[in-house]
């Protein structure tokens, strides 16, 4: 099974395989900005296993990615809120975190981890660490 097998980042045709593999396992990465006043790294993971599936968020008071999970079969959690953005006109859902009393936002993926969190210039980069279930 694809999602049992931890993988070296080793060519092309091997981080493709990342690529298909990600959609339905868990992916881990390491995070670094390039940013040479901050270099603030970090390591967040996306999407689920076999077990569980989680939703992926970043807490601003302790500085860290949350994760809000809940086992396979069971209902995805609602949302705390839902927001509308004047700025973009889209409509934003909030979950409550796990471990603060705040809310937080969910990513939807690496791609949309583009601002460094800690100093908000775009200089975040990031690596494929290995898939995980
Ligand atoms: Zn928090
Ligand atoms: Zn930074």
């Amino acid at each position: 099974m694809m999602n049992k097998i931890i993988l070296a980042v080793t060519g092309v045709s091997v981080l493709s395989a990342i690529l298909v593999a990600s959609t339905i396992a868990g992916s881990s990465y390491n995070l670094i900005c390039e940013n040479k006043d901050c270099g603030w790294t970090g390591e967040v993971l996306f999407g689920g296993g076999k077990a569980f599936d989680r939703i992926t968020g970043y807490c601003l008071e302790s500085g860290k990615f949350i994760y809000l999970q809940w086992r396979r079969g069971e209902n995805k959690p609602e949302p705390f809120c839902r927001i509308w953005n004047p700025a973009t006109g889209g409509i934003v859902e909030l979950y409550k975190s796990p471990e603060c009393d705040g809310c937080f936002m969910p990513i939807n993926g690496i791609q949309e981890l583009k601002y460094c969190p800690h100093c908000g210039q775009a200089t975040l980069k990031y690596t494929r660490k290995a898939l995980i279930d």
